[in-house]
């Protein structure tokens, strides 16, 4: 299992190099290191099929390039004549061996040689040697042939493009910001980086103060101009996201860190990027990749005002129009994809962020295909030519032109799917049986309310409260709350809210509040935090319910619950608060309450707080971490952090099955939900209520009008008989490409 996850990263990742000298050089040294061996090399056929040596871990460095075998001579040739594997030791006394002075191959006592065919040609030879008298075993030979068999392939397509004299294609991998396939040309955004700037002194901080006033306003009328041009075509999308970049340009933090640090003497690019820089670590810091993802808005800001200190800040967009563009950049800021028009505007691609940024969130309110975070050293030419699938992620700079005709179908057929999945927005998700599933969204930033609304969501089943709390300066007021939650709720007017209480603490640290622990996913977080802050508690608590204003839609959820005295002291807290408030004369309802079901041990005491909760709500992101011991942000143990891991899925039907017992509401809304696979066990098991990314939702909903509860149930018994998580993988994405899941026949088939 280990060499074959191995054999697909090599392979990925010599797909990706830049160049052909760094593709071989990673192929030799990946081998090396995985398999133990003392050298690895690779021969390349030359002309007249002689073989040459073009990389080796472990022989002299000199004899790159020059040592050639002619065809059929020596070890080498044999192999590539035969086209068979060698594997054997004490290659010397091998009959065909050809002693090659000056490469030190004498001192090696073991050999395993395999071929790299292509369409039946020999195209080279992968050979490793050790100075142990050791055959490699059955294993370690199958591994050469089948990573040979793939290596085959990306060193064959180097050689074409070269003799076409064109340039090669590339391929980067990335993470999805907004789904689609989007094919143009490049546009290089400006990367004025504010964060390589280092530290110089001002001379005269009064007026250097004046500048940085002049600077913002300028931004904040950029901003605002960006705003009413992307406004005309789709105000109601775009709207909250500028808002967002207001709200953090007036933020005092930012306005009177950046005075602080000038009177303390640096100049105002020095004095942005350590201000700019301290909140984006902050955020950086933090576990939840929500909120995480949140630093690259201010990062954005920083360089978006450092730009325009700089006086770059223009359109440089100066191609005919209607020309496809690619937007490409470190972090492709909304300013650039505003400034872009719409009609030209095929597809957004970020060296750096993730799929939570703000770009993500653009993006997919615009429907424009984003990938995300393809690495900072991908080098992408002005003007190459370029396909963004957004699907799976991949970025392609320079496509075969086989490549490109099998990627404008692709792009034919998705607008199709987009535009069926578009009709679905009103219609309500029942399974072909006439099972109902109700569809909510996660939020967590007023940015994020418009495209929920416009995947048809039908409420938000998940509201992360924790924004407005980092960033500011000290806990936002109960009116700066109350604002919030309005906004929130009132965007929703009519649909069930669930706003959750702060889920701070661990690595969620408030820039005020530092909290230091030896083990932050274990400590002082969540409800716990929150209840031993009680003033604080109170005060979000009373916002909440003004902000409700009597209607009856907020539920409040509770999160990281693990005994019953929280319970029953936030059932406390929440009765005082309505106390207060009537005698105070706001009009209010006492909320629906619940918990998110994330440490493990609230399974086992749901029947116990049945009178104290009117509903749960499985937070499947935590859930999976604690029932594994993997911590869900490490990426050394990613690929252990796995919600098909056959413990995960038995945990849910448990918990779907006590609260069927006990009559309790019971939702989802964790990323399991988002995941159509998931999403179907999900529903199997009973459970009615799903919360998802907006992005995912119309593709879930076109799921549950296209399954019915028997054949759901199926899987599930199916599913529940394997030991595998890749298994139950496999079975699902069988039934949904079976199903022709939108979108998912056309990623399967590339
Ligand atoms: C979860 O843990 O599944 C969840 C939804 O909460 P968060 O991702 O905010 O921790
Ligand atoms: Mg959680």
């Amino acid at each position: 299992m280990g060499l074959i996850l191995e054999l697909t990263r090599i392979v990925q990742a010599a797909a990706e190099a830049a160049t052909p000298e760094q593709q071989v050089n990673l192929i030799v040294d990946s081998i090396q290191q995985e398999m133990g061996v003392d050298v690895c090399s690779l021969y390349l056929a030359g002309d007249n099929a002689d073989m040459v040596l073009v990389a080796s871990h472990g022989l002299g460095r000199q004899a790159i390039g020059r040592t050639r075998l002619e065809a059929g001579k020596g070890l080498i040739g044999l192999v590539a004549r035969t086209r068979h594997p060698l594997n054997i030791i004490n290659p010397d006394a091998h009959p065909n061996f050809v002693h090659v002075p000056d490469i030190g191959e004498e001192n090696y006592r073991s050999f395993c040689a395999v071929p790299l065919v292509r369409a039946g040609d020999t195209v080279g030879v992968l050979a490793v040697q050790c100075l142990e008298p050791r055959q490699l075993s059955p294993e370690e030979e199958a591994f050469l042939v089948t990573l040979s068999a793939q290596l085959a392939l990306v060193v064959a397509a180097w050689s074409d493009w070269q003799a076409a004299g064109l340039t090669p294609p590339q391929i980067f991998h990335g993470v999805r910001g907004a789904p689609g396939i989007g094919m143009g040309i490049a546009q290089l955004c400006d990367d004025s980086d504010l964060f390589s700037v280092v530290d110089s002194p001002c001379i005269d901080p009064g007026s250097v103060t004046q500048e940085w006033h002049a600077l913002l306003a300028r931004v904040q009328d950029d901003v605002s101009r960006e705003q009413s041009m992307l406004g005309s075509a789709l105000s109601s999308e775009v709207t909250a996201i500028f808002d967002a970049y207001h709200m953090l340009l007036a933020d005092p933090a930012l306005v009177s860190g950046v005075e602080r640090a000038i009177a303390a003497g640096r100049d105002l690019p020095s004095s942005l990027r350590s201000v700019v820089q301290h909140y984006a670590d902050l955020f950086m810091a933090m576990d939840d990749p929500y909120l995480r993802a949140r630093h690259e808005d201010i990062r954005h800001l920083g360089n978006r005002l450092y730009s325009s200190w700089r006086g770059t800040h223009a359109s440089t967009h100066t191609h005919a129009p209607g020309t496809p563009l690619i937007l490409v950049g470190n972090q492709v800021s909304v300013s650039d994809i505003a400034a872009t028009p719409r009609d030209s505007l095929c597809g957004v691609v970020c060296l750096e962020g993730s799929s939570m940024s703000h770009t993500a969130i653009l993006a997919n309110a615009l429907g424009i295909p984003a990938v995300m975070g393809i690495g900072r050293a991908r080098a992408i030419a002005q003007g190459a030519q370029m396909i963004v699938d957004a699907n799976l992620g991949n970025v392609l700079v320079n496509p075969a032109p086989g490549v490109e005709t099998e990627y404008r179908r692709l792009a034919a057929q998705e607008q199709a799917v987009r535009g069926r999945l578009q009709d679905l927005r009103d219609k309500p998700a029942v399974t072909l049986d006439g099972e109902r599933v109700t569809l909510y969204v996660n939020s967590g930033l007023l940015a994020d309310l418009s495209p929920g609304l416009n995947a048809g969501a039908e409420g938000i089943g998940l509201y992360r409260t924790e924004i407005p709390f980092m960033v500011r300066d000290g806990f936002p007021s109960e009116e700066e709350q109350l604002n919030i939650y309005r906004h929130v709720l009132d965007a929703y007017r009519g649909k069930p809210v669930y706003l959750r209480v702060l889920d701070i603490g661990g690595d969620k640290a408030l820039p005020y509040f530092p909290i230091r622990e030896e083990n932050p996913a274990l400590g002082w977080r969540g409800i716990r935090f929150c209840l031993d802050n009680s003033p604080l508690l109170m005060t979000q608590v009373r916002a909440m319910l003004r902000a409700d204003g009597g209607s009856g839609a907020l539920s409040i959820l509770l999160p990281m619950v693990s005994a019953t005295r929280e319970l029953l002291r936030f059932r406390e807290l929440l009765s005082d608060a309505l106390s207060q408030l009537q005698e105070e004369g706001h009009a209010v309802v006492r909320p629906r309450v619940g918990v998110m079901v994330e440490v493990p041990a609230a399974i086992a005491q749901l029947p116990l707080w049945r009178e104290q909760i009117d509903f749960i709500s499985i937070g499947t992101n935590d859930l999976s971490q604690y029932l594994l011991a993997v911590d869900r942000n490490n990426a050394r143990v990613a690929a252990s952090y796995d919600y098909f891991n056959p413990a995960v899925v038995r945990e849910i039907a448990r918990i779907a099955d006590i609260s069927k017992q006990l009559d309790l509401p019971v939702s989802v809304c964790g990323e399991m939900s988002s995941d159509p696979g998931a999403a179907i066990l999900l529903i199997a098991m009973g459970i009615r209520t799903l919360s998802m990314s907006a992005a995912q939702l119309p593709r879930i909903k076109w799921l549950v009008q296209h399954l019915d509860l028997p054949t759901a149930q199926g899987l599930l018994d199916s599913v529940m008989l394997q030991s595998d998580s890749a298994r139950i993988r496999t079975l699902l994405t069988d039934f949904l490409l079976e199903i022709d899941f939108p979108g998912l026949r056309a990623a399967a088939r590339q």
